[in-house]
């Protein structure tokens, strides 16, 4: 019987483990399809406090990795199958043929990117479609490409593409970026970068092959549409939560993300707590995940304490 056992080695997980395992509660981590969470996928940090020169965002996982190793944590490299409560109030987590036990339980395992629900989706994804620029980029090099989305991420991945690409279009659903003031300029100035505004994609095209090669675009104002030849569709238009293996056992709200008791990482059962983007649809930032990570962490030890 584990005391504590965090799903989940984003941020928040990592933050978790630090502080449960410097509290000689020998955390177990369960890493998840994607260990190192999102920001394995992203390339430069430039605001997680500390780092002024900016750090690379697997350096950062990798740290963090380290960390939490040295104080005891271990990670077992599992995807949560299914997470049930028992009628003594432990939890039973089966993952990856393993099953665990455990007095209480951190979900912190971020959310995975949304796409757009067009005909044919799945089966291009590693085909020219994709949501990771920093993974997938080098692969289209001199050739045109496009990101979907209008946020810091579609920003990024944009900026990140230039670098290889011979052309970045970005095509927005709206005529203004959601992303950062810094972000939205520096995008905009840059000339790879052609915004496509207005507009949403309504058709991924392939060839004779089946790997992308152009997509039809609509401009939602005009209704006229146009076929762009590209190699690579980057889609960057937010996530959803990974949280459908704690059916029952948590509340959600419309878009998936677990509800926290009101100003705590506490959920609705006892012992099982929520850190990070899983539970947080407002500020989703590798720093308030990890400070959710945190306080996570000291709620464990707490419940731990009481129920001793
Ligand atoms: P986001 O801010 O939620 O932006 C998602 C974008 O996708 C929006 O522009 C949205 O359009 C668009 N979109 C959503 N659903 C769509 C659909 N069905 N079809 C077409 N477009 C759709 O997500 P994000 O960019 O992934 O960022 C998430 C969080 O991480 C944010 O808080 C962001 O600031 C942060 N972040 C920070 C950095 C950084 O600081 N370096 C980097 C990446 C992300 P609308 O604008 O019309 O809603």
């Amino acid at each position: 019987m584990e005391h504590v056992i965090i799903i989940g080695t984003g941020c928040a997980g990592y933050t978790s483990a630090i502080y449960t395992a410097r509290a000689n509660l020998s955390p177990l981590m369960l890493s998840g399809v994607q260990p190192g969470g999102q920001l394995t996928t992203t390339t430069e940090v430039e605001n997680f406090p500390g780092f002024p020169e900016g750090i690379m965002g697997p350096e950062l996982m990798m740290r963090m990795q380290q960390q939490a190793e040295k104080f005891g944590a271990r990670i077992a490299w599992a995807n949560v199958d299914s997470l049930e409560k028992k009628e003594d109030g432990t939890f039973l987590i089966r993952a990856g043929g393993e099953t665990h036990e455990s007095r209480t339980v951190i979900i912190a395992t971020g959310a995975a990117p949304r796409h757009l629900g067009l005909p044919g989706e799945q089966k291009l994804i590693g085909r020219g479609l994709t949501s990771c620029a920093t993974c997938d980029g080098a692969f289209y090099r001199d050739v045109p490409v496009c990101v979907i989305g209008g946020g810091d991420s579609a920003c990024e991945e944009a900026m990140f593409l230039t670098r290889f690409a011979s052309k970045v279009y970005l095509i927005h659903r709206r005529d203004t970026l959601r992303a950062s003031r810094i972000m939205a300029e520096r995008t905009l100035a840059n000339p790879k970068i052609e915004p496509v505004w207005d507009a949403t994609v309504s058709e991924y095209i392939t060839d004779g092959a089946g790997e992308m090669s152009a997509v039809r675009v609509k401009n939602l104002k005009t209704g006229v549409e146009r076929v762009l030849e590209l190699k690579c569709v980057f889609v960057a238009i937010g996530h959803v939560p990974n949280s459908a293996f704690a059916d029952g056992l948590v509340d959600r709200d419309e878009n998936g993300y677990i509800l926290q008791l009101p100003g705590r990482t506490a959920t609705k059962t006892p012992g099982l707590f929520a850190a990070g983007d899983v539970a947080d649809h407002v500020y989703r930032q590798a720093i308030t995940a990890a400070g959710q990570g945190c306080a996570a962490a000291l709620e464990a030890e707490r419940y731990l304490a009481e129920h001793e």
